[in-house]
C-alpha cells in the first residue's frame, strides 16, 4: 500500500446507500396517506352520521310537530265551540265551569307539548315559528279570560264583539304560525336532503380517490419493499456491490444461455489490507473497501459482475477478451480515502486466483476453484495464479499432509536449521534464527508448504514447541561441549496467544534444559500484536521478566503500527524482506521508508534487524542507517545443525562492504 495526500472534498456517498432510503420514504408517504385517508373517511362518516341524525330528528320532530299542530288546531276549534256555546248561555254557570276546566286542561297540555316541542326543535327557524304559535295560543288564553270578564259585566254585544275579534285574531295567528311552520319544515327538510345528497356525492368521490391513492401507494410500497429485500438479500451491506448469492445466480443464468465459458472467474483479495485497518482505523478501512469495490465496478462492462464474499475478498466475472487488461488493472488499484480531514490516494495491490470457465463446469465449482487458486498465491508468494486441475490434488495433499503430520512429529522427521544473524559493523555472527524443515521421504519440504496449512488448521503449536525444545536441547549440548552459542530465536505462531499456559510451557522447557535466557529469543509475527493485544503484552512481560528476548517478525507485512509498537515492550523489530528487496534497485521511496522505519524503531529504544539481505549494497545501506543486525543469504542460508555448529566455531564473515 502506498499513499499520497490529495486535495478532495468528502467521500462520495454510495449510491446504494442512497437507494436504500427510498422504500423508507415511500413507506412514510403511504403511512401518511393512510392516516390522512382514514382521518378523512372517519370525518366523513362522522359528519354523515351527524347529518343523518339531524335529518332523522328533524323529520321525526317535524312529523310530531305537524301532528301536534294539527291536534292543537283541532282542540282549538273544539274550544272555540265551547266559547261560543258559553256566550250563547251567558248566565249558564255550568257551561262556564266546563269551559274553565277545559281551558285549564288545554293550557296545561299545550304548555307541556310546546315545551317538549321547543326542546326537540333544532335550528332557529323552528324556534321563530314556535314563538309565533306560542304567542297565538297565549292570545287565545287571554281571550278566554276576557270572555269571563265580559260575562260578568253582562254586556253581551260588546263582549261578543271583542271576544270574536280576539278569538279570530288568535286563531288566525295560530293558523299563520302552522302554515309558516309547515313551509319552514318542508323547506329545511328539502335543504337537508339536498345537502345529504351532495355530501354523499363528495364523500363517494373522496373515498374513491383515497382508495385509489392508497392502492397505488401500497403497490409502490410493496414493489419498493420487494426491491429493498432483494437488495438486502443480494447486496453486500458494506460496499453496495452484489454478494456471492447474486453473482452465483447471474452465473447460473449465463450458464443456461451457454455464455458462461466466455468468462473468467476471479477470486481476489487485497494485499496487506490489514495494514489499512490497523494504521488508519476500521472506518477508513471500510471506506477503502467501498471505494475499492466502486473503482473496480466502474471498470466492469454491463455483462461483467463483482461480488464481495467478505473481508477484503471479492469474486469477479470478467470476459475472457478483457482478462489480461483486467489483471493488470487489479495489480494496483488507486483509491481515495479521507483521514485526518484530508483525502489521500492509496494504492491497493491484489492477489488473484483465476479460473477460466470451461464447458461442463458448474457455478459452485467455478467459485471454489478460483478460491483455491487464490489460496495458492499466498503459499507460492505470487500475485496471480490460474486454477489448474492438479491444484485439487494439492488440496487433497493438504489432507494427506495433516494425516502424516502426527507421525512425522513422532518419528522426528522435523529438523531444525539455523540461519545466522550477523553484526554488520564487524561482520561477526551475533545470533541465529531456528527454522524448521521436514525431512520427508528423503526430501526436504520447505516450511511454506506446511506451516500455512498447519497454521490454518490450528495444528502448528505442537510443532513450534517441538522446534523450541530442539533449540534448547542443541544449546544445552553446545554449552556442555564447551561451544559458546549465540542467541537463538524461535518462531512461535500467534495461535499460542490463545493458550493461557503458553508462557508457562515455554519457561518449563527453558528450565528443563537449564538454559540461560540470554541465549533465547522468541519471534512472533506482527499481526499477533493487534489481534490478541492483551494476551500478547502479558506474554511479552512474562518472558522479559525472565530475561527472554521478544522480537516482532515480518514487520511491515502485518498490521502493527509504530504507535502500537510503542505500547509493546518488545526487544527487537525484524524488518521484513520485502522492504530489503527494494534497497539498491533505484526504489528511492522504499529506501527512504526503510531509513525512517529504522530511525523510528531506534528512537523507540528497540533493536532492529533486517532479514532477507542478499547483496553487499543492501548491507552497506543498512550499516549506514545504523541497523546493527542483518540476516540473509548474503552471509548464510539456514544451515543444518552441524554446519551451524561449525559457524559457531568460526563466527567471522568476510566483509565486502566499501566503508
Ligand atoms: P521467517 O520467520 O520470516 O523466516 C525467514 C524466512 O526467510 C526463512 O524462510 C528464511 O530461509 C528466508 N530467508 C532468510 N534470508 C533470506 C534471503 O536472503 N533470501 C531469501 N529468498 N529468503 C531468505 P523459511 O525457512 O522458508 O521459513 C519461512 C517461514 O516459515 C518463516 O519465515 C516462518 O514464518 C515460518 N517458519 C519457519 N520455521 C518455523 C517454526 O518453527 N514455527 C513457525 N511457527 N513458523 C516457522
Ligand atoms: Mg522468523
Ligand atoms: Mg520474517
Amino acid at each position: 500500500m502506498s499513499e499520497k495526500p490529495v486535495k478532495r472534498k468528502k467521500e462520495k456517498k454510495n449510491n446504494y446507500l442512497k437507494k436504500k432510503k427510498l422504500p423508507i420514504r415511500v413507506l412514510t408517504l403511504t403511512v401518511l396517506i393512510s392516516v390522512v385517508g382514514l382521518a378523512g373517511l372517519f370525518y366523513l362518516s362522522f359528519s354523515m352520521d351527524k347529518i343523518a341524525r339531524i335529518y332523522n330528528n328533524t323529520v321525526k320532530n317535524d312529523y310530531t310537530n305537524l301532528e301536534y299542530m294539527d291536534s292543537i288546531s283541532q282542540s282549538f276549534y273544539r274550544h272555540q265551540a265551547l266559547v261560543y256555546q258559553y256566550m250563547d248561555n251567558f248566565d249558564n254557570e255550568s257551561a262556564k265551569e266546563e269551559l274553565e276546566a277545559a281551558a285549564k286542561v288545554f293550557e296545561a297540555e299545550i304548555n307541556d307539548e310546546v315545551k317538549e316541542f321547543s326542546d326537540n326543535v333544532i335550528g332557529t327557524v323552528y324556534e321563530s315559528s314556535y314563538h309565533t304559535i306560542y304567542s297565538g295560543l297565549n292570545g287565545y288564553f287571554s281571550n278566554v279570560e276576557y270572555i269571563f270578564e265580559f260575562g260578568n259585566v253582562n254586556d253581551y254585544a260588546t263582549a261578543e264583539f271583542y271576544m270574536q275579534n280576539m278569538l279570530h285574531g288568535s286563531i288566525a295567528e295560530v293558523n299563520d304560525a302552522v302554515d309558516l311552520f309547515n313551509v319552514l319544515i318542508k323547506d329545511d327538510v328539502n335543504k337537508i336532503q339536498q345537502k345529504m345528497t351532495n355530501n354523499l356525492e363528495v364523500s363517494r368521490v373522496i373515498a374513491i380517490v383515497i382508495i385509489v391513492l392508497l392502492t397505488i401507494f401500497t403497490f409502490i410500497g410493496l414493489a419498493w419493499s420487494v426491491s429493498a429485500s432483494r437488495e438486502i438479500a443480494f447486496k453486500d451491506a458494506l460496499t453496495g456491490v452484489n454478494n456471492i448469492d447474486k453473482i452465483q445466480r447471474d452465473m447460473e443464468k449465463y450458464l443456461k444461455k451457454g455464455r458462461l465459458t466466455d468468462y473468467t472467474c476471479i477470486c481476489t483479495n487485497i494485499k496487506d489490507f490489514t495494514i489499512v485497518n490497523q494504521q488508519l482505523g476500521s472506518t477508513v478501512g471500510d471506506m477503502a473497501l467501498r471505494n475499492f469495490a466502486n473503482t473496480v465496478s466502474q471498470r466492469l462492462d454491463k455483462d461483467e459482475r463483482i461480488a464481495r464474499i467478505g473481508g477484503d475478498k471479492f469474486i469477479l466475472l470478467i470476459r475472457n477478451d478483457k482478462i489480461d487488461e483486467f489483471i493488470n488493472f487489479l495489480d494496483k488499484v488507486s483509491i481515495t480515502v479521507d483521514y485526518h480531514n484530508e483525502a489521500h490516494i492509496i494504492q491497493l495491490e491484489t492477489r488473484c486466483g483465476l479460473c477460466k470457465i470451461k464447458e461442463g463446469y458448474d457455478v459452485g465449482t467455478i467459485v471454489d476453484d478460483a478460491h483455491l487458486a487464490l489460496s495458492q498465491t499466498k503459499l507460492k508468494a505470487v500475485d496471480n495464479i490460474w486454477f489448474e486441475e492438479n491444484m485439487l490434488e494439492q488440496a487433497y495433499d493438504r489432507k494427506t499432509l495433516l494425516a502424516e503430520y502426527q507421525s512425522a512429529i513422532k518419528h522426528k522427521e522435523f529438523v531444525v536449521y539455523y540461519q545466522p544473524k550477523v553484526n554488520v559493523f564487524d561482520t561477526t555472527l551475533c545470533g541465529a534464527e531456528a527454522l524448521v524443515r521436514w525431512w520427508k521421504d528423503d526430501k526436504i519440504v520447505p516450511p511454506f508448504k506446511f506451516i500455512p496449512v498447519l497454521e490454518e488448521e490450528g495444528r502448528v503449536t505442537e510443532l513450534d514447541f517441538y522446534v523450541f525444545e530442539q533449540v534448547c536441547q542443541d544449546i544445552r549440548t553446545w554449552l556442555d561441549n564447551g561451544i559458546k552459542p549465540v542467541r537463538i530465536s524461535s518462531n512461535f505462531s500467534k495461535l499460542h496467544l490463545r493458550n493461557p499456559q503458553f508462557a508457562e510451557h515455554v519457561l518449563e522447557i527453558v528450565e528443563r534444559y537449564n538454559i540461560d535466557s540470554e541465549y533465547l529469543e522468541i519471534e512472533l509475527t506482527e499481526s499477533s500484536g493487534y489481534e490478541d493485544f492483551d494476551a500478547f503484552t502479558e506474554f511479552v512481560d512474562k518472558m522479559r521478566s525472565k530475561g527472554i528476548h521478544i522480537s516482532i517478525d515480518d514487520f511491515g507485512t502485518g498490521y502493527s503500527s509504530l504507535s502500537l509498537l510503542k505500547k509493546l515492550n518488545v526487544d527487537v523489530i525484524k524488518i521484513d524482506k520485502s522492504f530489503i528487496d527494494g534497497i539498491g534497485v533505484g526504489d528511492e521511496m522504499n529506501e527512504s521508508l526503510v531509513k525512517n522505519i529504522i530511525y523510528m524503531i531506534k528512537d523507540l529504544n528497540r533493536h532492529v534487524i533486517c532479514e532477507g539481505v542478499e547483496s553487499w549494497t543492501q548491507a552497506e545501506f543498512l550499516k549506514k542507517q545504523k541497523c546493527h543486525m542483518i540476516q540473509g543469504y548474503l552471509f548464510d542460508k539456514p544451515l543444518p545443525h552441524d554446519d551451524f555448529e561449525a559457524r559457531l566455531n568460526s563466527p567471522v564473515y568476510e566483509n565486502k562492504m566499501n566503508d
